[in-house]
């Protein structure tokens, strides 16, 4: 047998030793061991390694799926936020051309990028957002707001004109003769204008006034027979012809829905009927431009 391994160990201080042989097999036996174990440690903790990392990544992409998922959301709802925008422009465009007045402030927001925001582009949904595309709108919604807030108060500036405009039929019945030319019925080969509506109602009809006005004239002559005038303000006067009774006196005020007189066949008349006039200043217009259908 060859020598053993010997092994020794020494007190702190050194002052006692202790000295064990050890065959060789066993020494060899146990630096085997320790190389063996040392490497299972390393082996594990490089696979430990590479699983983190792994770990990692997954979670980086699937962080970036979820990023991607907001964007696209985002982007979708932006778009409907921009077609919006849009219809807005076309709608106040409607109302401005309706309201027969200017358009109101500043109608081509000149965009971030540069060009205007054109109000019949509609962009279509998912398309990508350009750069400066949130500026653009805040910018667009900012001018849209500020066209709204002027025509409310363009609004809010007719509703008081409208109010006082003769809008209500003052009696209901069929039209017996319409505004404009026609042929006399006096005399049919004569042709002559018709300055106002022949509304058939039977006599003693309360006729109601369209809306609020001052009397200016309640009398009997020519051939108005008994009628009655009423003055709206803004230039618009209103008559009622040929009535049975006048109820009304030069210069009071009435309100919407008053009875001013009934209906008759007095003066210049055919038969029982309210001819009804409506004057803007002082000249007769087709009182149908302000009636709704009968
Ligand atoms: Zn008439």
């Amino acid at each position: 047998m060859r020598d053993p391994f010997s092994l020794i160990v020494v007190h702190g201080d050194g002052a006692h030793v202790l000295r064990v042989n050890l065959p060789r097999w066993i020494a060899y036996a146990t630096l085997g061991l320790i190389a063996a174990v040392a490497s299972a440690t390393i082996g594990l903790s490089g696979g430990y390694v590479v699983l983190l990392r792994e770990s990692g990544r997954r979670a980086a992409l699937r962080q970036r799926v979820d990023d991607q998922r907001v964007l696209d959301s985002l982007e979708t709802r932006i778009a409907a936020v921009r077609s919006e925008i849009a219809t807005w422009r076309t709608l106040h465009d409607k109302m401005w051309k309706a309201s027969g007045l200017a358009a109101g402030p500043d109608r081509t927001a000149i965009a971030a990028g540069g060009g205007p925001l054109a109000a019949s582009a509609p962009v279509p949904a998912g398309e990508p957002l350009a750069e400066g595309e949130l500026d653009l709108l805040a910018t667009n919604v900012a001018d849209e707001g500020l066209r709204l807030r002027e025509l409310e108060h363009t609004i809010g500036r007719m509703g008081k004109v409208m109010s006082a405009l003769p809008l209500t039929w003052p009696v209901h019945g069929q039209i017996d003769s319409e505004y404009g030319m026609r042929r006399s019925p006096w005399n049919r080969a004569k042709r002559e204008h018709h300055d106002g509506l022949d509304i058939g109602s039977p006599p003693g009809t309360p006729i109601k006034s369209p809306a609020p006005g001052t009397v200016v004239a309640a009398s009997a002559h020519g051939g108005y027979g008994k009628n009655v005038v009423l003055d709206h303000g803004n230039g618009v006067k209103s008559r009622y012809a040929h009535l049975k009774k006048i109820d009304v006196k030069t210069g009071q005020r009435v309100a919407k829905g008053d009875v001013l007189g009934l209906v008759g066949s007095t003066g210049r008349s055919t038969g029982p009927h309210l001819h009804y006039e409506v004057l803007v200043e002082d000249k007769p217009v087709n009182p149908h431009d302000f009636l709704p259908q009968p």
